[in-house]
């Protein structure tokens, strides 16, 4: 039995029956039978249907919304932002699907040309940090590219996948082709990763689960793409706008409750400007509105459930030297205050990935120990630099070993450019028409003449 709770209440808010081995395998082979038939389907009805999708999306903006803030704790402002996101990423892949071809070689002795072809049934495992949206970047490019999918939410936060297989019924995408399974992700998650008819995963979620995706896909030499955990740097230096980079810092990492695999969780500041920096940032800290994910207020809700506020907590440990630690609701919610800790690089909190509210601050002396430190991790998913020096910014840039980075900023995720990380962040490319990439196979086909 799947129990949904709300993780600002603790009310249950659902029940399933766990989705096992045996459903499971009708899923696949639910999205087996559909999956000729939809491969052939004509662009341009496929992008009609995307399209549908989309609109459906925007129409049911606000139900969506609700779903995800109470199912995952996440203030109904920025929830109705990332219901926003869902409907722009199937209206980009709706756009994508007859931009995405192949091309003509030169070869002697006739005409080389090449396929972009679906892989058939794809699995899709995801996390419940941000449950729709993770699960639309996957949906959007599998679906574009004529792959028949079976999508495995995580069993905290189903509710949101479930809606969004109704209202692609509703669009008039083929029964068959968009399969939710609730599952137990050693359970469901397992078999979709071992099945022969399982062509792919696409998984976003945790290092040590994204080790298993590989093992177990090996067994059938299934492509794999992982977005994985991170440990993101966001470096300041002393010619930044330090207030503008300390206004905003406290985003880059309290958001979702630091519940984001792109949570700048290390800030890195140049020695001279450090403690002035540490004093705005306490202080954009003190200002972030904790409560009620229902209220129009709200900028952070609780973590996801009670084991996740324990693993949080357990990082905060008495040697933590603490530069601030801030209010949060009591009584029942799986609440944890917004907490800013000044670290040393070896630190457990400035190494492991915390995925809460709670952020390591280390000085640094010059532009080269910055990058070693930044580069001092084994992931490599995200991160920011902040300074008014042009040709610095770039040979940082340039420098970090990380996926997505940001200047002067600190977003990370547009649907039209890619996604994903170097190092154990994972590999492959989410969003943009990169994600198409691992949704497809190239076919090369020579005709003599
Ligand atoms: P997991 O990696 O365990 O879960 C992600 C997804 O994988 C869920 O759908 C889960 O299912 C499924 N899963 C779990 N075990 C298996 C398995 N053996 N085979 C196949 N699928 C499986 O993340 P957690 O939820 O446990 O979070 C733990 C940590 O992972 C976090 O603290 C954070 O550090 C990191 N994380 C990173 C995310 C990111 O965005 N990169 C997102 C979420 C977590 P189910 O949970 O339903 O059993």
């Amino acid at each position: 039995m799947t129990t949904v709770l709300n993780p600002a209440t603790e009310e249950v808010i659902a029940e399933f029956d766990s989705a096992g081995v045996e459903e499971t395998d009708a899923a696949v082979a639910r999205a087996k039978a559909a999956y000729p038939a939809w491969r052939e389907v004509a662009p341009g009805d496929r992008a009609r249907l995307l399209r549908r999708l989309a609109s459906l999306v925007e129409e049911h903006q606000e139900e969506l919304a609700q779903i995800e803030s109470r199912n995952v704790g996440k203030p109904i402002a920025g929830a109705r932002g990332e219901v926003g996101m869902v409907a722009q990423v199937f209206h980009y892949y709706a756009g994508a699907v007859d931009k995405h071809f192949g091309e003509t070689i030169p070869v002697a002795g006739g005409v080389d040309m090449t396929f972009r072809e679906p892989l058939g049934v794809v699995g899709l495992i995801t996390p419940w940090n941000f449950p729709l949206n993770i699960a639309s970047w996957k949906l959007g490019p599998a679906l574009a590219c004529g792959n028949a999918v079976v999508l495995k939410p995580a069993e905290l936060t189903p509710l949101s996948a479930l809606r969004l297989a109704e209202l692609a019924l509703e669009a008039g995408i083929p029964e068959g082709v968009l399969n939710v399974v609730v599952g137990k992700g050693s359970v469901a998650g397992q078999r979709l990763i071992e099945h022969p008819d399982v062509a792919k995963i696409g998984f976003t979620g945790s290092t040590e689960v994204g080790q298993q995706v590989m093992r177990g896909a090996a067994g059938t030499i299934k492509r794999v793409t992982l977005e994985l955990g991170g440990k993101s740097a966001n470096v300041v230096f002393a010619d930044a706008d330090l207030e503008r980079a300390a206004a905003t810092a406290p985003y880059a990492v309290f958001d979702n409750a630091g519940q984001d695999c792109c949570a700048r969780s290390r800030i890195l500041v140049e020695r001279s400007v450090y403690d002035r920096f540490l004093d705005y940032l306490v202080e954009a800290t003190r200002n972030i509105r904790v409560g009620d994910p229902a209220d129009e207020a709200t900028e952070m809700g609780p973590l996801i459930s009670a084991a996740h506020r324990e693993t949080v907590a357990s990082f905060v440990t008495d040697d933590v030297r603490l530069a601030f630690r801030g209010e949060a609701p009591e009584g029942q919610g799986f609440w944890f205050p917004c907490t800013v800790a000044e670290a040393r690089p070896e630190d457990r909190i400035a190494r492991e990935e915390v995925f809460g509210p709670v952020v390591a601050v280390i000085p640094f002396a010059d532009e080269a120990e910055a990058v070693r430190l930044a580069n001092d991790s084994p992931y490599g998913l995200s991160g920011s630099i902040w300074t008014e020096n042009g040709a610095r910014a770039f040979r940082v840039a340039r420098a970090i070993e990380t996926g997505v980075l940001s200047i002067n900023s600190n977003s990370s995720v547009r649907v039209s450019t890619p996604f994903g990380g170097y190092k154990q962040s994972g590999f492959g490319r989410e969003l943009g028409m990169h994600a198409l990439e691992g949704y497809s196979e190239v076919k090369n086909v020579f005709y003599s003449i």
